[in-house]
């Protein structure tokens, strides 16, 4: 089973199915061709063995995938649910979550634009194998929740995305509220809460590096 481990300590979090949120914050949702205003949150899922665990203090090996020309990175926070509960209240909602992590929402831009357009499931877009590089838990006990504090992006150096927790549409809390509505969630359920904007492009070669505040950092390289 898919699992990613808990930051100093032996412990495993074994991964049940994985959640997205899609244009959760407003200036991504507007650079997506999208009105933030008016938009419920909407959740997508990727497949759970497309987690790609990276250790803290290392660089992850990242295959540029198939049949794409424009790779893109999303840098998110991720949150990791304990317990099992459906119609969950928001102000209940983070008594669900056990920890957080940052991770990447890599994206085959132009298959999902191409899918989207054409009115078909983005999945080839966003579900393909190692789709979801992800860093080490912190479990709130250790670091509290996390509903602010900066998230920014790098490749190669570079400073490309950056924003704060803050700004998102729907908290993690209305996140696990809304999705619990749809489905009963269960410990292993983890989130992907959304990407701030300026997403853009990778090839090989390049060297990401994400990050949140209290989480650290992810380095991922593409190769
Ligand atoms: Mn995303």
């Amino acid at each position: 089973m898919v699992s990613v481990p808990v930051i100093n300590s032996t412990q495993r979090f074994p991964v049940r199915r994985i959640y997205c949120v899609g244009r959760n914050y407003a200036a991504h949702s507007r650079e997506m061709g999208s009105d933030p205003t008016r938009e419920p949150p909407f959740f997508f899922q990727k497949p759970t063995d497309a987690i790609q665990v990276v250790n803290p203090g290392t660089v992850g090996d990242h295959p540029y995938p198939s049949k794409t020309k424009n790779y893109h990175y999303e840098c998110e926070l991720v949150a990791f649910i304990n317990k099992r509960g459906r119609n969950i209240a928001a102000r209940d909602a983070l008594d669900y979550v056990y920890g957080y992590a940052v991770g990447l929402d890599m994206t085959r831009r132009d298959l999902q634009r191409m899918m989207g357009d054409e009115k078909k499931p983005w999945e080839i877009g966003k579900s393909f194998d190692r789709a979801a590089p992800i860093s080490h838990i912190y479990p709130a006990a250790q670091v509290g929740h996390l509903k602010e504090g900066a998230i920014w992006l790098k490749v190669n150096g570079q400073i490309k995305q950056t924003s704060d927790l803050k700004n998102m549409i729907w908290s993690v809390a209305e996140q696990i509220a809304n999705l619990s509505e749809y489905y009963e969630l269960f410990p292993g359920d983890i989130i992907y809460s959304g990407t701030p904007e300026n997403v853009g492009p990778v090839v090989p070669g390049d060297l990401m590096v994400c990050g949140i505040d209290k989480v650290g950092e992810l380095h991922v390289k593409v190769v």
